[in-house]
């Protein structure tokens, strides 16, 4: 197979994993970020990582769901073969609901079953949500639990793939505004530099070029104790939002996330914080003394059916709307653009995801 060299544009989870795809394939690859390598400044900074492709499917279209299970399984296989350890967990998701609230967990049930995963559901009463989570004890009188479902933290990830990236050969440019890119070139500091093929993948940054390209805020807080024990990410139907608690090392627990059609990056309202905090408090009163050890608000680049999209023009290649699901979906469309570069075939599962958009006039201003 031929070895290109190839421009990645943008370090969040799509670029990286793009990247990483590539490289196993024996590609040359030149990552190319605005932001420092901290990586704190993006949407996959404040991502929960959760890899849940059946809860989900409250809101999502069944493909994605299909698509998320199987990006699970190259997460499983990737991280142990990455230069720095990940914390990844797959001991299932458990949904609980107050009374209130139950007729959404009914719903869920119902709409799991009706796209034909069902025996991935399972209805637990009190002793059997009881031995899953001991520490919801009484709390809840039955939950769905989700068994195949998983969690991947990001604040591991994001630098395991920048290291394997770099061990491997990768030219890795931080602090690295692209002012152009098109098929075949990109523009840096005014200077025009030659590549086989471009990923644009810079998240919201590509709305000039993708029109229909929008932000859905979402706010999300982390908290640390040691009085809390849970086992696995907890998801609480919420009338506005799905709402989750996902345990990480250093007894931190990420509460997430509001959606809200908006692009504003202000700080986290006090309304968003009072959901959040409450919802958490409501699953156990012991988050009452934790301590808050980060606010964040990100935007999520979104497509107007909120499936992720590849448009092609030429051997510029834009990779964005990954929505909710940067996580759970981005092995995949890596493994789609890996095969489509690498073989130039596009692998039928994901097909769908793919738009060519005519003759090579994809540049713009980056
Ligand atoms: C609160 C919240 C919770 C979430 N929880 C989950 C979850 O549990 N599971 C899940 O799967 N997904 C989750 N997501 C969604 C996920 O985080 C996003 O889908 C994902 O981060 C999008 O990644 P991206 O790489 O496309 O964009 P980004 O992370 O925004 O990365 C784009 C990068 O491109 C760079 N860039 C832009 N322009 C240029 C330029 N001209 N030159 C160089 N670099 C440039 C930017 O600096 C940035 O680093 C969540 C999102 C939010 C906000």
């Amino acid at each position: 197979m031929r070895s290109y060299q190839i421009a990645v544009i943008g370090a969040g989870i799509t670029g990286l994993t793009q990247a990483l795809w590539l490289q196993r394939q024996g590609h040359q690859i030149s990552l190319f970020e605005r932001g420092g390598e901290r990586l704190d400044h993006h949407c996959s900074h404040v991502g929960a990582g959760m890899l849940a492709p059946y809860c989900e499917l409250s809101e999502a279209e069944d493909a994605v769901a299909h698509w998320g299970a199987a990006a699970l399984k190259r997460w499983q296989a990737v991280t142990p073969t990455l230069a720095l350890p990940v914390h990844m967990t797959c001991e299932g998701t458990l949904v609980v609901a107050h009374h209130r609230d139950r007729a959404g967990m009914q719903h869920l049930a119902e709409r799991v079953t009706h796209a034909g995963f069902g025996a991935h559901r399972q209805w637990l009463q009190r002793d059997a949500l009881r031995e899953l989570e001991p520490e919801l004890e009484g709390r809840f009188a039955e939950g769905l639990y989700f068994a195949p479902e998983g969690e991947i933290d990001p604040r591991s990830l994001l630098p395991a793939l920048v290291e394997t990236l770099r061990q491997n050969g990768a030219q890795l440019n931080f602090m690295t505004e692209v002012e152009h890119l098109a098929p075949g070139e990109i523009t840096l500091r005014g200077e025009r530099h030659a590549f086989d093929w471009v990923l644009d993948c810079r998240g919201l940054a590509a709305r000039e070029q993708m029109s229909d390209l929008r932000g859905v805020r979402g706010e999300i807080i982390t908290l640390r104790t040691r009085e809390v024990h849970l086992r696995r990410p907890i998801r609480m139907m919420h009338p506005r939002y799905p709402l989750y608690i996902v345990p990480r090392p250093d007894h931190r627990f990420v509460v997430g996330a509001t959606s809200l059609e908006s692009d504003s990056l202000r700080p986290a309202t006090v309304r968003s914080t009072l959901e959040l905090l409450s919802a958490a408090y409501a699953l156990h009163p012991a988050f009452a003394e934790a301590e808050i050890v980060e606010m964040n608000t990100q935007c999520r680049p979104a497509l107007p059916d909120h499936l992720p999209r590849i448009v092609q023009h030429d051997t510029l290649l834009r990779i964005n709307g990954l929505y909710r699901h940067g996580y759970l979906l981005s092995p995949l469309l890596a493994e789609a653009v890996a095969a489509f570069i690498g073989e130039q075939r596009r692998p039928a599962a994901t097909a769908k995801l793919w738009q060519s958009s005519g003759p090579a006039t994809g540049g713009g201003r980056a």
